[in-house]
Order: C-alpha cells, then sequence, then structure tokens
C-alpha cells in the first residue's frame, strides 16, 4: 500500500508522466509485455450481513453496470459515450438507494451518500470528505465510482465497484493489537536498540471481506486492500482523514493460490508456507505493515527525499520500513499474546510472502522493490542462505535478527537520518538492480516457476459447491 505522505507529490509527478503519453488507451498493459502470467481461481463466498436475498441481486445489478460503465472509460478516464455513462449513472444511483433501504443506519448512510455524488448531487471530493468524518467505516461498504489502482496501471480513477462486509470477530481482534500498539512498540524498540518510536495517529481499518467486484477493481492483479480515499482519486488530505479497507478473504486467497507454490519450490525451513495458520497471521501482519508505514521518531522528514531517490526507490525504501517495523510489531510478547500464534508462525509468513511480493519485479514497484532489499539484506549478512538455483535455507533465530538488524539499519539510515545520503548507500548496496543473492531467486520465479499465478480472478456462483472444481475442458 501506498504509504500517506508520499501521495500527493508522487501523484503529481506520475501525471506529468501520464500527460506526456499520445493517444488515449483502452487497455494499458501492466506486466511486462515478455513475462508470463497466469491468474488463479478464487470463489467469493460471503453473505451480506442483512436481508441477502434481496441485497445479494442488486449488487449483481451494480456489479454489471459498473462493468459497461468502465467499458465507456479510457485508460485514461475520458468517457467515450456520455449518454450510455449518464443513463448508467443513473441507474446505478437508483440501485444503490434501493440498497440502502435494505442496510443497517450507517451503511445505508454512506450508500445514500455515494449515490448522491453519482447523481451528480454533491461532488465526488466532498463525498469521500464526508465520509471520513462520518466516524468509523461501516460494517457494510460499498464503492461505486472512481478507484485508482496500481501505479503505472491505474493512477486515474476509473470506475470500479466494490462490495464488502465486516469480518466482526477479526475487527475484534485488530481493535485489541491497536490498543496494545504503545507495547509493540516498545518491544520494536528494545529488539533494535532505538528510542522515541511511536505511530503519531493509528489509521483505523476496516477487515472485511469482498462479496463482489467489478469494473477497474476486478482487473488484474487483485487488491486485497484500498487506501481511502486516496484510492479513490482524493489526494493531499491529512493522515487523520484517512483509512484502510482490508478484504481479508482476497489476502488468505492469494497466500494460497500465488504465495504457497513459490514457497513450496524455493524455501527450505522449519515451517512449511502451507503449515502457516494463516487465518490467525495474515490479518496482524497486515496491520503491523500498516502501522509500520507511520512509525516515526522525533527527527523524522521526508521532504525532498523522493526528488533525492527518484519514486520507486524511496517507495521501496518506504514499504522495506513498513515491513520491518510491521514484523516486529507481530512477533513483540503483547501481539502474539492476541493472536495466539508462534514466533515462528510469523516468520514463515513473512519469509513466504517476501517471494509473493518479489514475483511482481522490483523494478515496477516499492512492494517488490522492498522484497528484494530485505532478501538482499538478509542474504548479504549470512541471515538466509541462497543457493545457486536461488533457493532459500532459513531458521527462525536467524531470521528474527536479520529483521532487527535490517530495522536498525533502516532506522539509522532513513527513519531517523538527517538526509538521504544513507539511504542512497543502502539501496545501492541491497536494492534492485544490484546482483545480490536474492537476483538468483527472482530469476528462478521468472524463468522456471511460471506455471505459478500471478493474479486472481473471482466467481460467484451457487451451483458449485466450494468443494467440487468446474471441469475445464481440455
Ligand atoms: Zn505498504
Amino acid at each position: 500500500m501506498a504509504p500517506s505522505q508520499a501521495g500527493k507529490r508522487e501523484r503529481e509527478m506520475e501525471m506529468s508522466q501520464l500527460a506526456s503519453r499520445n493517444a488515449p488507451q483502452l487497455l494499458p498493459s501492466f506486466w511486462p509485455i515478455d513475462d508470463q502470467h497466469g491468474v488463479g481461481h478464487v470463489r467469493l463466498d460471503g453473505e451480506p450481513p442483512a436481508n441477502a436475498a434481496e441485497v445479494m441481486p442488486l449488487l449483481l445489478q451494480l456489479a454489471a453496470q459498473s462493468d459497461a460503465m468502465r467499458s465507456l472509460q479510457s485508460a485514461e478516464g475520458e468517457i467515450l459515450s456520455e449518454g450510455a455513462a449518464s443513463a448508467l449513472r443513473g441507474e446505478m444511483a437508483e440501485r444503490m438507494r434501493e440498497l440502502a433501504d435494505l442496510l443497517d443506519e450507517d451503511s445505508a448512510a454512506a450508500v445514500r451518500l455515494r449515490a448522491k455524488a453519482l447523481g451528480g448531487g454533491i461532488e465526488h471530493r466532498e463525498m469521500t470528505l464526508e465520509l471520513a468524518r462520518s466516524g468509523p467505516p461501516p460494517a457494510f461498504e460499498i464503492v461505486c465510482g472512481p478507484l485508482c489502482t496500481w501505479r503505472m496501471k491505474t493512477r486515474i480513477g476509473l470506475h470500479s465497484f466494490v462490495a464488502a462486509a465486516r469480518d466482526e470477530p477479526q475487527q475484534g481482534l485488530l481493535n485489541e493489537l491497536d490498543d496494545s500498539l504503545e507495547q509493540a512498540l516498545a518491544s520494536v524498540e528494545a529488539e533494535i536498540g532505538a528510542s522515541g518510536l511511536r505511530v503519531p495517529f493509528k489509521l483505523p481499518m476496516n477487515v472485511t471481506n469482498l462479496l463482489i467486484s467489478a469494473g477497474e477493481a476486478a482487473g488484474h492483479p487483485k487488491h486485497f486492500a484500498y487506501f481511502m480515499p486516496e484510492d479513490e482519486w482524493v489526494d493531499g488530505l491529512p493522515i487523520e482523514e484517512q483509512r484502510t479497507l482490508y478484504m481479508r478473504n482476497v489476502h488468505l486467497a492469494r497466500y494460497t493460490e500465488i504465495t504457497i507454490p513459490l514457497a513450496e519450490a524455493l524455501l527450505s525451513g522449519p515451517m512449511r508456507a502451507a503449515e502457516v495458520p494463516i487465518a490467525n497471521t495474515l490479518m496482524p501482519w497486515i496491520r503491523g505493515h500498516d502501522h509500520g508505514h507511520n512509525v516515526v521518531v522525533p527527527a523524522t522528514c521526508y521532504d525532498s527525499w523522493m526528488e533525492a531517490l527518484g519514486i520507486e526507490p524511496f517507495m521501496a525504501l518506504q514499504e522495506a520500513i513498513a515491513d520491518v517495523y510491521g514484523f516486529l510489531m507481530t512477533i513483540s510478547d503483547a501481539w502474539l499474546g492476541i493472536t495466539g500464534v508462534s514466533r515462528l508462525d510469523m516468520c514463515a509468513t513473512h519469509m513466504a510472502e517476501l517471494l509473493h511480493y518479489l514475483r511482481r519485479g522490483p523494478e515496477y514497484y516499492g512492494d517488490p522493490g522492498a522484497a528484494y532489499v530485505e532478501l538482499s539484506f538478509l542474504a548479504e549478512n549470512g541471515f538466509v542462505e541462497i543457493d545457486k538455483a536461488g533457493r532459500i535455507a532459513w531458521n527462525e533465530e536467524d531470521f528474527c535478527r536479520g529483521m532487527a538488524a535490517l530495522a536498525s539499519a533502516l532506522t539509522e539510515s532513513t527513519v531517523g537520518a538527517p538526509d538521504e545520503t544513507g539511504s542512497e548507500a543502502l539501496l545501492q548496496r541491497y536494492g534492485w538492480p544490484t546482483e545480490t543473492a536474492a537476483m538468483r531467486t527472482f530469476k528462478a520465479m521468472r524463468e522456471r516457476l511460471t506455471n505459478v499465478p500471478t493474479s486472481l480472478a473471482f466467481y460467484r456462483t451457487s451451483d458449485v459447491s466450494a468443494v467440487n472444481e468446474v471441469p475445464v475442458p481440455a
């Protein structure tokens, strides 16, 4: 996910890059064209919190209309048939109002406000601001409007539809983790010998399960979290007006479909990726990462860093910071006590997920760039071993020591540094495209493991039971 502080300037630089493109495009390439990609199929079987029999048909209609709406837009967001788009907006606003009548009070108020924006009764930006100010996110979240997905793919808001229902037990657990964030941070400080670490604002996170998505949100690859309203194409808001929409079932599915096959081929350690209790580790992992983005010490100031380092290297650094602080929070006694998982469970989760992120290409995005920095640091300093074929041998003790060492290095070079020179040196030594041992792992994934999916497709059907695969003719 994009760190908020980076949002505005980053967007401005991208806008100028986009403006220099030539003709409008309907289908821009997202993945490198010479690379191979596959799709794993995932069944969405969540239910709305109430009135499912009436709510689901409305969601299906809104999804279909949203697919049609996205089809009327160029990749730059230009509407290619105003008459058709206007009719769709009107119909979607109508369906949204019908939907609102079937929901709890808070969810209904949010859906009515979104319907009003679709119908042109309130500016999109004003609508998102009003939502942000109306308190905690609703139990049933609907997005029916512009969403931005990946940098270089969709940083212009393109029409999307998302319906997600809160996972109440997991939300309760997340709230408990947040309540003990200070203890977790104190344990990180002790681990890395730093002081003054704090998270100035606990970004609200709505823990949900995705019921259905359409339009740009259903494009590849899929997101499991949106940073709102920045990803709704609204920039420049203070962090207090932002929140994360997390779709837990998508995160779990990604791990099962993509992470496990990569890890089975490339990792050898005390716990296999397939044995990890991900139902208990992935939500805390992303919550740690999310807070990790916002960790500061009294000296932290990133003004001018993005220009000095470049967007992608700066983002890679920010994601690496979020990863290491986040990981160390998840293995604090305070958090392990709440989640009930072991330190080894969290190590195995992080180790396996590093591969998933790396696979996307460290030259393209912040998260894969961060995975490259982390894996390079761990390997070059002897905390993991990478053989000639790119296979990684790891153990719990060394992995934890390595992550703490990397957290210290990043705190010194970046979070608490007076300027960006230390970061530049760190990226030069461990970052893409430096030929570290991590390069062998990356090449193994791109060259030998091309059968592993790189994205997900969703289906919803009442005809096929979850255990019976749909037969696909050869
Ligand atoms: Zn992130």
